[in-house]
C-alpha cells in the first residue's frame, strides 16, 4: 500500500465553524500529499455521557461530508472508550457502573470495566451513534487497554465480575488477595503459568471488546471499517491476531492499524529512538492481512506551553 498521510482534528477545530472552514481550505491547499481526516470525539480522557457523543456525531456528519465531497477519506477517532485518565470527571459518564480496579481493589474513577453488562450497552449505543454519522473509517483509541490507566489504577482489571470470568476459566476460585499472593509467591513455573493464564484471560478480554464494537457498527452500516491505535502494551497481551479478528468482523472486512506510544516533548530526544524501535516490534506482531498501517506522530498541540 502506498504511504498516506492522515490528520487527527481537534475538537477545537472541527466545532469551530471558522476553524472549520479554514482547516478544509488549508487541507484543500495542500491534498496532494492528505489523505485522511478523523475527527476526535473529545479532548479529555474519560467516556462521554451517551448524549454527548450523540450530539457531536450529529454534528460531525454535515462537516465529514464536507471533507468527503472534497475528496479526502474522512472518518472519526473515538478518544474515550474505556477512558484514561482522571480528568474532567463532572462533565464525563457518571455511572454506577463497574469501573476498572486494580489488584489492590482500587477503583478507577474514570475507567470502566467491559465486563459490566451495562457499560457494554452503552458502548453498543455509542458505537451505534458514531456510525450513523457516516464515518468512512472509526479509529478505536489506544485506551482499549488494561495498563497503563493513570492515577490509581495502573494494571486491570480485578473487579469481581473479572475475577468471576477468570475463576471460571481457570476451574479455580479466586480472589483479589489469592491471586496477588500466587502471583508473588511459590515456585516460579507455578507462577509463570498463572501469568500466562492472565495475560490469555487479558486477551479475551480486549477480543471480546473489540467483537462488540464490530456488531454496534455492523448494526448501522457494516461497510465501515475499524482501526485500533495500539502501544506496546505487554500486560494486555499483545493479542493482536486475535484483536484485528475481532475488528474485521464475520465478514471480514478492511482493518487499520496504528501503532505508537506516548512521546509528547523534545525534552528526551532519546525517547523518538524507543518509539521507534517499540513501533517497528509492535508490527513485527500484525497478522500480514494488515495493510493499513498509519504511524502515530505525535505532537500534542494542545500541549500547555511553559
Ligand atoms: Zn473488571
Amino acid at each position: 500500500m502506498p504511504a498516506r498521510i492522515s490528520f487527527r482534528v481537534s475538537t477545537l477545530l472541527w466545532q469551530s465553524p471558522g476553524r472549520f472552514e479554514e482547516l478544509l481550505r488549508y487541507l484543500t491547499d495542500f491534498h496532494d500529499v492528505v489523505d485522511d481526516v478523523a475527527f476526535f470525539t473529545g479532548f479529555t480522557h474519560p467516556p462521554l455521557p451517551l448524549a454527548t457523543i450523540r450530539a457531536h456525531a450529529a454534528n460531525m456528519k454535515p462537516l465529514l461530508a464536507r471533507f468527503r465531497e472534497a475528496g479526502f477519506s474522512a472518518g472519526i477517532n473515538h478518544l474515550a472508550t474505556l477512558g484514561h485518565l482522571d480528568e474532567n470527571l463532572e462533565n464525563s459518564l457518571r455511572e454506577t457502573w463497574q469501573h476498572l480496579v486494580d489488584i489492590d481493589g482500587v477503583v478507577s474513577k474514570s475507567c470502566y470495566c467491559a465486563s459490566d453488562s451495562q457499560f457494554l450497552e452503552y458502548l453498543r449505543q455509542a458505537y451505534r451513534a458514531l456510525a450513523e454519522a457516516q464515518p468512512e473509517f472509526i479509529w478505536v483509541d489506544d485506551d482499549i487497554r488494561l495498563e497503563s490507566h493513570q492515577a490509581g489504577v495502573t494494571l486491570a482489571c480485578f473487579c469481581d465480575l473479572c475475577l468471576t470470568d477468570f475463576s471460571a476459566s481457570t476451574c479455580k476460585e479466586w480472589t483479589r488477595e489469592a491471586l496477588r499472593e500466587a502471583f508473588q509467591r511459590g515456585p516460579r513455573e507455578s507462577r509463570l503459568a498463572l501469568r500466562r493464564q492472565w495475560l490469555a484471560h487479558n486477551r479475551r478480554y480486549l477480543a471480546r471488546l473489540l467483537a462488540h464494537l464490530r456488531a454496534a457498527v455492523d448494526e448501522v452500516d457494516p461497510r465501515i471499517p475499524l482501526g485500533l491505535m495500539t502501544g506496546e502494551t505487554v500486560y494486555s497481551g499483545l493479542g493482536f491476531d486475535a484483536f484485528a479478528q475481532a475488528l474485521a468482523g464475520p465478514r471480514s472486512i478492511e482493518v487499520k492499524w496504528r501503532p505508537g506510544g506516548g512521546f509528547y516533548t523534545d525534552e528526551v530526544p532519546s525517547h523518538l529512538l524507543a518509539k521507534a524501535h517499540s513501533t517497528g516490534r509492535q508490527v513485527s506482531l500484525l497478522p500480514p492481512c494488515i495493510r493499513d498501517i498509519q504511524y502515530e506522530h505525535e505532537n500534542f498541540p494542545y500541549q500547555r506551553r511553559l
